[in-house]
């Protein structure tokens, strides 16, 4: 399949994949990154067979899109790299030779080319106190704020917690959602027609953008308008209830009290992050990376599972050897959440009715590709980094005792303390 017979727009990339959009199609083709080794084929389709077979019916309960692997020709490759330099971040050019195969996937950022299409992508990361932390009463996400402000890899603390998220509860699901807008990093996007129009890199006035819409009289509206859908099972139609738009913003504190409904697709999501909690990380081989994927697909294809059967779910998740559990695990606390909207109607997606209004949304997740076994070892090194610098910050601030649970005043403690 060529691309460059299409018109075709460079979207993003990170490490391994680079997006690009093909105008006036519904779908997106990631070239895959060569680092010196070339990948192999067998490699590529144990990929999208994980994405297709385990983590989209783990999450959906059926297939509701496919990725498939195509091959571009030779000639593309090079004048698309090539084309490519002028347009790509300089410090992702270390990597500029690309396989000749690619893998087609749905755009998930619209609903149709045929109207103006809006998109919402999250990256809700860890739901939950994992019980390495739980003795601290703090979540990975907010520890880790603090480790990547240390790093300057972020100028501010966010204020948003996952645990908010993740409560259930619309007035705390409102705040989390609040808190990415103030502070985005690389968790909250809005796009309009497939070209981002809010973003870390480029905050406007949300509050404006949103109110512009034709749809959406009140960013409250456009908040609860979110939250149904993530309460929802994803698919349904939903008819809005307007909640109340009073939110304080900072609390500083991690709550674990989730009240999700267990059809809800927060629900599933949360259920496949927790998986990873029945695992020990030192029984991992440090040896191994993606060789997991096969045998893991080939278990499956033995016992004839096929995922989008409730039964055969229920099954996997009870029986299957635990270290592909924490491995699923690590790909639910990494993927995002895209929920696509179109103020015209369309037939063949779920309708929003908001008022005397309605909308169509699509919700999917995206990366959802395998995660190495050296991610796990990553984790693990990062969580004991965590705990000495919590540990280290509680116990030499005396004056303040507050830290980790102000994050303004913890901005000037970590200072105060350079740790
Ligand atoms: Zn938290």
């Amino acid at each position: 399949m060529s691309v460059l017979s299409k018109k075709w727009k460079y979207i993003n990339e990170g490490n391994v994949h680079i997006v690009l959009c093909v105008i006036d199609t519904n779908y997106v083709i990631r070239l895959i990154k060569e680092d010196g080794n070339m990948t192999k084929m067998e490699t590529i389709r144990n990929s999208v067979d994980f994405v297709n077979l385990v983590m989209i019916p783990l999450l959906f309960g059926k297939r509701v899109y496919n990725e498939e692997i195509i091959q571009l020709p030779i000639e593309d490759v090079a004048e698309l790299s090539e084309k490519l330099s002028n347009i790509r971040p300089k410090h992702r050019q270390v990597k500029s030779i690309f396989s000749h195969f690619a893998i087609k996937a749905p755009n998930l950022t619209t609903i149709s080319n045929n109207c103006e299409n809006y998109c919402l992508e999250i990256k809700p990361k860890e739901g939950f106190i994992c019980r390495h932390f739980k003795r601290y009463q703090k979540c990975y996400y907010c520890l880790k704020q603090f480790l990547k402000l240390q790093e300057k890899q972020i100028d501010g603390i966010s204020n948003y917690c996952p645990l908010d998220l993740f409560s259930g509860e619309k007035t705390r699901m409102k705040r989390a959602l609040l808190n990415l807008i103030q502070n985005p990093q690389n968790n909250f996007k809005l796009f309009k027609d497939g070209n981002i129009i809010y973003s870390e890199k480029s905050k406007i006035d949300f509050e404006m953008l949103i109110t512009k819409l034709p749809i959406f009289r009140s960013i409250n509206i456009f908040l609860d308008f979110i939250i149904d859908i993530l309460l929802s099972d994803g698919t349904s139609s939903i008819i809005l209830n307007e909640s109340d738009g009073e939110i304080n913003l900072k609390t500083g504190k991690c709550y674990e009290d989730s009240n999700l409904k267990p059809n809800s697709f927060l629900n599933k999501l949360l259920t496949l992050q927790k998986l990873s909690e029945t695992f020990n990380l030192d029984l991992i081989n440090k040896n191994e990376d993606y060789e997991y994927v096969s045998k893991l697909l080939n278990d499956m294809k033995e016992l004839n599972m096929d995922l989008s059967k409730s039964d055969d779910r229920e099954k996997f998740l009870g029986t299957i050897n635990p270290k592909y559990l924490v491995l699923i695990s690590a790909v639910a606390k990494d993927c995002s959440i895209m929920i696509c909207f179109s103020p015209n109607s369309h037939q063949s997606y779920s309708s929003v009715k908001i008022g005397d209004k309605s909308l169509s949304y699509k919700l999917s997740v995206t990366d959802l590709e395998p995660k190495s076994i050296k991610s796990l070892t990553k984790r693990k090194n990062t969580e004991k980094k965590l705990i000495q610098l919590y540990e280290k910050m509680n116990g030499k601030i005396v004056i303040n005792s507050t830290a980790f649970r102000n994050p303004s005043q913890t901005i000037r403690s970590v200072a105060a303390i350079d740790c």
